[in-house]
């Protein structure tokens, strides 16, 4: 079951660990964009010697070689990703909820004749998502 993830960090010559392997399994099942706070609460259920350290120190080496990507969104944390395709972020300001957004930005192909290399192209929307707005109602 930790194959694919296995994969990605052999890919990456990155060493296995098995908190990298918990790490990349807990995003890829939790599409939320959890902190390092939230991985870490969650992980340590069931592996009560795991250090907060070892998660954030994970989690930035996994986005420094592209395997996940950090999202600053809300502007005071970041955020994980498992998604590393180019996709935007919509907060909800009433739930906090991340949601995925599926749009291409109209000036990306502008950009990319510019002559720099374009790592990541971020898109950042706010406002009320649709289940908070049906409880307004
Ligand atoms: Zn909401
Ligand atoms: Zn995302």
């Amino acid at each position: 079951m930790f194959e694919k993830y296995l994969k990605q960090l052999k890919e990456k010559n990155l060493k296995v660990t098995p908190q990298r392997l918990e790490i990349l399994k807990y995003l890829d099942e939790h599409r939320t964009h959890p902190t390092v706070d939230e991985i870490y609460q969650n992980l340590k259920k069931n592996n009560p010697s795991l250090s907060k350290t070892t998660v954030y120190n994970s989690v930035e080496t996994l986005d420094q070689y592209n395997i996940i990507q950090s999202i600053t969104i809300t502007g005071n944390e970041i955020r994980y990703d498992f998604n590393r395709e180019m996709h935007h972020h919509f907060l909800c300001k009433t739930c906090g909820e991340i949601i995925d957004i599926d749009v291409t930005c109209p000036m990306q192909d502008n950009m990319l004749n510019c002559k720099h290399q374009i790592d990541e192209v971020h898109w950042y929307f706010k406002g009320i998502c649709k289940n908070c707005l049906e409880k307004e109602r």
